[in-house]
């Protein structure tokens, strides 16, 4: 089994001409309504990719949050640890994209900013029994510390999407097998992959880790939203279900190709 912790969040999408300057109004495309954020992107890429997944995530008390935990559920995710929180709305991302496909991106993290150390470890019987507990840092610093210090105790192997980049204990970082990494995020902590497990991501040239690389296959990308997270929800579910690092190294690069052919981050 693979427990993720992690956010969950809407995606407000529209397409403009151009970015708009602060202060100006710059008519859209009409809106596009998808669901996103890390941990959920992760979850789901983990359970696609076979395992069993328990999500341990916070969800506002609205719509957005009961759909979510709805299409979670259907998806086969276990979804007792995610807590709906009265009162504060889903987190939300509002992404507004430009001709060229640059995107300018707002998230206000509503319920993923109150999971707390308490929620963590009300999962703690889960993490414990799990082979992997899969984090990202789109939660606060309370609850990755809270999954680390269950699963170090427990010895569950912590798999850490450090991303997005933020200050980290470097102890926090030797604890992950492998710490889940772009380049440059890689080059913004100083990974290098010497003295710990760093697994990097290369986008359309594959992955490398511990001394493996694996080349992605060639696809026409259409999105490449939520590829990095495909990878890492791969990743994990092959390792939890006892694949060798190169076994599950070409499966998470499979998976993030995969997941740069459909708009947005998730399958439709
Ligand atoms: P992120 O999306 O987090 O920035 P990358 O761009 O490194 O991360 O992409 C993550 C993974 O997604 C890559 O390791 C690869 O498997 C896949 N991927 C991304 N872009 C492409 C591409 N153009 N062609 C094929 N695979 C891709």
């Amino acid at each position: 089994r693979v427990v993720v912790v992690g956010s969950l969040n809407v995606d407000l999408v529209t397409t403009v001409p151009r970015h708009p300057a602060p202060g100006e109004t710059v008519l859209g495309a009409d809106l596009v309504r998808l669901r996103g954020g890390k941990g959920a992107n992760q979850a789901l890429a983990a359970r696609r990719a076979g395992a069993a997944v328990a999500i341990v995530g916070r969800i506002g008390d609205d719509a957005d949050g009961d759909a979510y935990r709805a299409a979670m559920a259907d998806a086969g995710v276990d979804v007792t640890c995610l807590v709906t929180t009265p009162g504060v709305p889903t987190g939300t991302a509002l992404i507004v994209v430009d001709r060229e496909g640059e995107n300018a991106i707002v998230v206000a993290p509503g319920a993923n900013a109150r999971l707390d150390a308490t929620d963590v470890h009300a999962a703690g019987g889960l993490i414990e029994a799990a082979d992997v507990v899969l984090v990202q840092l789109e939660i606060g610093d309370e609850a990755v510390r809270a999954a680390a210090d269950i699963a170090e105790r427990a010895g569950t192997r912590l798999v850490l999407n450090a991303s997005p980049v933020r200050d980290l204990p470097p102890a926090l970082l030797r604890t992950a097998d492998p710490v889940v990494v772009n380049e440059p995020e890689a080059a913004a902590y100083g990974l290098t992959g010497g003295e710990q497990s760093v697994c990097i991501t290369l986008g359309g040239r594959g992955a490398t880790w511990g001394g493996t690389t694996a080349a992605a296959p060639h696809v026409t990308p259409v999105d490449t939203t939520g590829a990095g997270d495909a990878f890492a929800g791969a990743l994990a579910a092959a390792l939890a279900t006892g694949g060798s690092a190169v076994d599950a190294l070409d499966a998470a690069v499979a998976a993030g190709a995969e997941a740069t052919t459909w708009p947005g981050a998730q399958p439709v």
